[in-house]
């Protein structure tokens, strides 16, 4: 069937995987395949802006790679790879960088943001991040970027950013991305409050063992006001809740929402329940990543072959701006 267009993706190095990432954006990555054309990127020179350390970075590539391979990105047909092994992407941000007035990069607002979280590394990166991620996604001549409300700041950036380009070179080898507004839930960590992440600690591992799983989902902050077992509680405040809906089955959804109301179940049983469900719900992920993580050069030879195929479209993009620049070929 053909496709729609070429989707352009990227996201920093992690490592292992949790519910949040998983429900944000690699479920929807897997969906994209069917439709599309598209490339994944680990992004591990974005994540120099704000690591304190690189120990672990080249681990958490591999382990975030291995996820999404487990997850259902196909390879065969997807480019997944790394952003730094193709090394095109930094020329391109020289250049953009010359198109970009200095001002409106400090005014947007997740750089006041990174600066408020990072006081203490107000690196040049951090100031550019906007046009390296505008590189990314025009070197690959992506069609389409799949963004959230809170990233369309950034995706209106680099359309205008492709504006400037093409005005200042008077030329088209660089395509504007379209935006594809995606509904991106934002999942709450088992504290109930704050979106999940591994900083707060507050995540469910993908890959974390089904006993592992349980113990985190039984500390998960149910409904506040439910003090006892024997007080009604309210599922439409609970993130057990919300997790059932996702995980669980229609008729065990409509059960608990009836149950809680009249505390005809307790917390303790509702959150067995819903463990029951995730665990079953991400077996075949965790059996396909045992099965791929056994052999942990392939995932790499992955990585290495999507650069390959990724470095083609790259190069392409890198002659059609040079030649616009005026740059020697
Ligand atoms: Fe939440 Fe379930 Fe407890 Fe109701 S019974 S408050 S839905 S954990």
């Amino acid at each position: 069937m053909a496709k729609k267009g070429r989707v352009f993706s990227g996201a920093r190095p992690t490592g292992r995987q949790h519910l949040g990432n998983y429900l944000g954006a690699i479920k929807n990555y897997v969906a994209l395949q069917d439709d599309y054309e598209c490339v994944y990127c680990i992004v591990d020179l974005h994540a120099l802006t704000t690591v304190d350390t690189t120990e672990n970075l080249r681990q958490n590539t591999y382990e975030m790679a291995l996820d999404w391979l487990a997850a259902g990105i196909r390879p065969e047909e997807t480019i997944m790879f790394v952003q730094s092994q193709v090394p095109e992407v930094t020329e391109l941000h020289t250049i953009l960088s010359m198109v970009t007035p200095l001002g409106k990069l400090t005014d947007l607002p997740t750089f006041k943001e990174k600066v408020r979280e990072n006081p203490d590394n107000i690196n040049y990166g951090l100031v550019g991040y906007p046009v390296l991620m505008t590189a990314d996604i025009v070197l690959y001549k992506s069609d389409v970027v799949p963004v959230g409300v809170d990233q369309a700041p950034h995706l209106e950036f680099a359309r205008e950013t492709v504006r400037s380009f093409n005005y200042r070179f008077n030329t088209k080898a660089l395509i504007e991305p379209q935006m594809k507004n995606t509904e991106i839930p934002k999942v709450l960590g088992i504290d109930g409050v704050q979106k999940m992440g591994k900083s707060l600690n507050n995540h469910i591992e993908l890959a974390s063992s089904p006993d592992d799983t349980r113990q985190r989902v039984m500390q998960m902050v149910t409904d506040p006001q439910r003090m006892k077992r024997t007080d009604p509680g309210n599922p439409d405040v609970c993130n057990v809740f919300t997790m059932h809906k996702i995980f669980s089955s229609a008729e065990e959804v409509e059960m608990v929402n009836a149950e809680c109301r009249r505390a005809g179940i307790g917390c303790v049983d509702c959150k067995k329940r819903f463990a029951a469900n995730l665990n079953n719900s991400l077996a075949p992920f965790r059996a396909k990543r045992d099965e791929i993580g056994a052999n942990p050069d392939a995932v790499w030879d992955v990585l290495h072959d999507g650069a390959k195929r990724a470095r083609m479209i790259a190069q392409k993009t890198m002659d059609d701006v040079r030649e616009a620049v005026q740059l020697p070929r």
